[in-house]
């Protein structure tokens, strides 16, 4: 006899965090959404070459339709099939960089809609280096659309928990696998006239690229002066109001009634009056704070604080990259 069971039902309702890329590759045939690790963040992923996945991305993160979304595939191989007109520089930075975090913006092919591309004829394209990702993208036989997976403006994911954190309907599959080894976005490179122009600071630093292609044309604009508003629009940001200052232990001394986090590169003196504290690498390695950056921010976004305060780090390599996400998270 047919006896409801409601446990067995919630459960069914219930999303998954797991590591079984079976369900993850189930949920994205029917055309729906899973939430993938990559090197660099979590992706919150559809099949890119149905109509309708791409635009449940858009819905659920409530991402402004012209915002582009990236094609994630899994080789170099399978670029052709997607884009066209693959600059020699193109061809030498995916040879090089692939698989890893760098995206290239290449003219794209008919089959690729113009809901992913936000109407460009150009899209974002990379492969990412995760091996559970990797799997996955070997087993299907389409690209997969993945912006990050959090809400439009908010802290990037670098945990299968950050995820589940933003998006408690409409994903039932998050694959877990584990803290992002980058933690920051891809380096984003596009073309002009067949020569490199960097879209986007990102987890490789630009010198890396340069190295390989030569001079690379920079259109973004390096303003180091986080005091001119509008430069930087609001963008991976904590719901706590957050702050960009130089002498952090100065202000917390002026600010015992608050209840502060300090978000800091190194290990300084002058913290202890602080509420909390997040370090991103004790010995001020640049890597490790990278990895370790949304961590901290997510983590100080969870305390009920009244403020966070941060200070830029020193403008080299990934510091660069770092700072840019730092001063589009205080923008307003
Ligand atoms: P996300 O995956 O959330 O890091 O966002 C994708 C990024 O790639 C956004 O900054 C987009 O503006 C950028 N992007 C995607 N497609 C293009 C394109 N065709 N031209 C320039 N930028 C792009
Ligand atoms: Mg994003």
């Amino acid at each position: 006899k047919f006896s409801f069971n409601y446990t067995f039902f919630l459960k069914l309702k219930m999303q998954k965090i797991t590591t079984d890329i079976n369900l993850a590759i189930n949920s994205l045939k029917i055309g729906k959404l899973v939430a993938i690790p990559t090197e660099t963040v979590y992706g919150l992923a559809g099949d890119a070459l149905n109509e309708k996945a791409v635009k449940k991305i858009f819905i659920l993160k409530k991402r402004p339709l012209h915002n582009p979304l990236i094609l994630h595939i899994s080789s170099y191989e399978k670029l052709r099939e997607i884009t066209k007109n693959v600059p020699f520089k193109a061809k030498k930075l995916a040879k090089k960089f692939w698989p890893g975090p760098l995206t290239l913006v290449l003219e794209k092919k008919n089959k690729v809609s113009n809901t992913v591309s936000a109407g460009k004829s150009t899209i974002a394209v990379r492969v990412p280096n995760h091996p559970l990702t990797l799997k996955l993208l070997n087993s299907i036989d389409f690209p997969l659309a993945a912006p990050s997976a959090n809400p439009s403006g908010f802290i990037s994911p670098t945990t299968a928990k950050h995820v589940s954190s933003f998006f408690k309907d409409g994903l039932d599959v998050i694959l877990n696998g584990g803290l992002c080894s980058k933690g920051l976005e891809s380096t984003i490179i596009g073309f002009e006239n067949d020569n490199p122009i960097l879209y986007r600071h990102g987890a490789i630093p630009i010198s890396d690229l340069e190295n390989c292609v030569g001079t690379i044309g920079k259109k973004i604009k390096d303003n180091l002066n986080p005091s001119s508003p509008g430069m930087f629009s609001r963008h991976y940001s904590p719901r706590t109001p957050i702050i960009l200052i130089n002498n952090l232990s100065k202000y917390i001394y002026q600010n015992k009634d608050k209840k502060i986090g300090v978000l800091s590169f190194e290990n300084k003196e002058g913290f202890s009056l602080a509420t909390k504290h997040e370090i991103l690498s004790k010995n001020g390695d640049i890597d490790e704070a990278a990895k370790n950056f949304y961590s901290a921010l997510h983590s100080l976004d969870s305390k009920n604080l009244d403020i966070i305060i941060t200070t830029l780090l020193p403008e080299k390599g990934l510091g660069k990259t770092i700072n840019d996400r730092l001063k589009r998270a205080v923008a307003n």
